[in-house]
């Protein structure tokens, strides 16, 4: 997350290590031949907490100051920005586990049980969290419902700092307990994004990126396509109400009150990957930004290494470009695909395999 970050509370070694629980984990991992698709899920979840930790010490940074300083970089380094030690993971992964380990807990989608873990995070004091996820949490912290708090937060921020994408960065692991059911997977990513990004360019872009990490799971070769063939029905166009408020028009007969896709979003997002001027891209914190660049590097990469490198050396908002690139590619070729010397720098790999194998393995309700 880009904005209004709070900077290094603790300072932890910082030193690259590597962790030796990690090491074994690793050497033991189940032998029994996984399902293709229980291993992409866990690349999800893996790719996501890697893209995160690989940018998190060059968040903010140019490209050629990344190039400067690192040539490429390739590895979990301590230090930079945030000042902490290889490996750290961020908001984006922190209430992405916020959000798995609710959902494992509760058996199902419940946003006040979600809120409340946000809120407990953020009583943390982490060192990075974005402007209008600060705001929202800080709501709920002093009454107000999830949906109010999300809800006055967005009418509270001005155009430009009201569709960031703090809610994109985390709801990945929608995508594997909803998998199969694409009703339930769009109502509670966009819920999961009303609780502090009720903007629907955030809403639904959380709908559209857990659509396309679905059919990238299930083995799709134009993921993000399907995802958006699922939502063609429901584009509305902005209509200029003279209020700050944004309001929407509906263009499609299956339009309903609970589904109202911003034409900007569509649009910006259905030239993805084939139809994109790489040079194009940017790195910024703006939602339609980090989907753009997150997806076309997470559908274009031959590997999950290969997209979070290139997400991560744009630099810029580089931990949630890299966690959402990490999250997409890791659907589309699983673990195999995530270098060890980065599997083994993370301190949440054995929460992450586990939650991920849960989320996938057991039904999940959805009211
Ligand atoms: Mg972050």
């Amino acid at each position: 997350m880009q904005t209004e970050a709070v900077f290094g509370l603790e300072n932890r070694h910082t030193d690259g290590r590597n962790n030796p629980r990690n090491h074994a984990k690793l050497m033991n991992r189940d032998s029994s031949p996984p399902s293709n698709l229980r291993d992409r899920a866990e690349g999800l979840m893996l790719g996501l907490a890697c893209g995160d930790a690989l940018g998190r010490p060059v968040e903010f940074r140019t490209p050629a100051g990344i190039e400067r300083e690192h040539d490429r970089l390739t590895e979990m380094i301590g230090d930079g920005t945030h000042n902490q030690p290889a490996g750290t993971i961020t908001d984006d992964t922190e209430m992405a586990l916020c959000i798995a380990r609710s959902v494992r807990e509760r058996g199902t989608f419940d946003p006040v049980d979600i809120a409340d873990r946000f809120v407990a995070w953020y009583e943390s004091s982490p060192f990075d969290i974005g402007g209008m996820t600060r705001r929202a949490l800080s709501r709920i912290r002093e009454g107000e419902s999830w949906e109010q708090a999300g809800r006055n937060t967005w009418e509270a921020s001005s155009e430009g700092s009201n569709a960031g994408n703090g809610s994109v960065m985390r709801c990945a692991p929608l995508a594997i307990a909803y998998a199969d059911s694409p009703d339930a997977l769009i109502r509670t990513s966009v819920d999961s994004s009303r609780i502090t990004h009720a903007d629907p360019r955030c809403t639904y872009g959380c709908a559209i990126l857990n659509l396309t990490i679905a059919a990238a799971i299930r083995g799709s070769d134009a993921p993000l396509a399907e995802a958006l063939a699922v939502l063609s029905d429901d584009v509305v166009k902005p209509v200029d109400n003279g209020h700050d408020e944004v309001a929407f028009e509906a263009t499609g007969s299956a339009t309903t009150p609970e589904r109202e896709v911003p034409k900007e979003l569509f649009e910006a997002l259905r030239g993805v990957p084939d139809e994109i001027d790489e040079s194009t891209l940017s790195n910024s914190g703006y939602v339609l930004d980090t989907l753009q660049t997150a997806l076309y590097d997470g559908l274009t990469a031959a590997s999950v290494e290969k997209a979070i490198v290139r997400a991560v050396n744009r630099g810029g908002d580089a931990d949630t470009i890299g966690s959402v690139a990490g999250a997409v590619a890791g659907a589309r070729f699983g673990t195999a695909s995530i270098p060890d010397r980065w599997l083994v720098e993370i301190d949440a790999f054995d929460e992450l395999v586990s939650l991920s194998r849960s989320l996938w393995t057991r039904t999940y309700q959805f009211d």
